[in-house]
């Protein structure tokens, strides 16, 4: 029987990255596409509790049936699962991102939450990206990787409550350095406030800043420094956060009282 995938991102429903990752996984398995109706990077994990859902029937450019929802990234992934689908999924991909999901970009990111979210379920996830903000986007390569990461699913499984995330350079096919498989690595931001005064001389925000250092210098085995070198990264990730270094010294701490 054919693979039944679950496209969705948090770029929206007509973006160039979805329509490419869409074609990609077409070849491998029957895809259904659930996604934001507008632009929802940087949602995290946000679900919507406090308003209706919506599924609005909606055509990609070829003509293919998907679905647009008002719901974020997590919502689209839940929608998808349990109804456009009918709980009949064997895998969830998530992108193709414009932009990086590298380090600690998982915490921000709708894409890789809406993979979270399948794999919260119990559904096999991968989240994909292009770590570039470039407007011009080598969407190709990256989209026929995570085809064959699909692919590959089908026979070897990922245990339960893990995801695959994909970060590619922008770069076409000939210039890939090859694939890394990668860690986590660090991603700091700094300063992240610009102040600005309006005309009226009231004060306004933007969030965004710089990165700390230099993606060239990153811990080799990061996922930041394989794709500064030119690698497609595939990192392993999972929903525990705790510090497992930590805890013989928190479990100190009792026997001090
Ligand atoms: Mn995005």
């Amino acid at each position: 029987m054919a693979m039944r995938i679950l496209v969705t991102n948090d770029d929206g429903v007509f973006a160039d990255g979805l329509f490419a990752l869409y074609q990609a996984l077409s070849e491998v398995g029957d895809v259904t596409v659930v996604a934001p109706e507008r632009q929802q990077s940087a949602t995290g994990h946000a679900i919507t509790l406090h308003k209706p859902l919506r599924l609005s029937p909606v055509s990609l450019r070829d003509g293919s049936p998907a679905f647009a929802s008002n719901g974020t990234p997590s919502d689209c992934a839940a929608l998808g699962i349990l109804e456009a689908m009918g709980g009949a999924v064997d895998l969830v991909v998530s992108g193709i991102n414009h932009g990086p999901n590298l380090g600690w970009d998982v915490h921000y990111s709708g894409t890789v939450s809406a993979a979270i979210e399948a794999a919260m379920v119990g559904h096999a996830s991968v989240a994909v990206s292009v770590a570039s903000w470039d407007k011009d986007i080598h969407w190709e390569p990256v989209a026929k990787f995570a085809a064959q990461v699909a692919k590959r699913l089908q026979t070897q499984p990922l245990p339960p409550h893990t995801i695959l995330n994909i970060n590619a350079p922008n770069l076409p096919q000939s210039a890939l350095q090859g694939v890394a498989v990668t860690t986590q690595g660090r991603r700091q931001y700094v300063d992240r406030l610009e102040k600005r005064l309006d005309p009226v001389g009231r004060p306004y925000y933007w969030l965004g800043g710089s990165l700390a250092e230099e993606a060239a210098g990153a811990e080799a085995g990061s996922d930041v420094r394989a794709v500064a070198d030119g690698k497609i990264s595939l990192t392993p990730i999972h929903l525990d956060l705790t510090a497992y270094s930590l805890l013989p010294a928190l479990k100190e701490w009792d026997s001090d009282n």
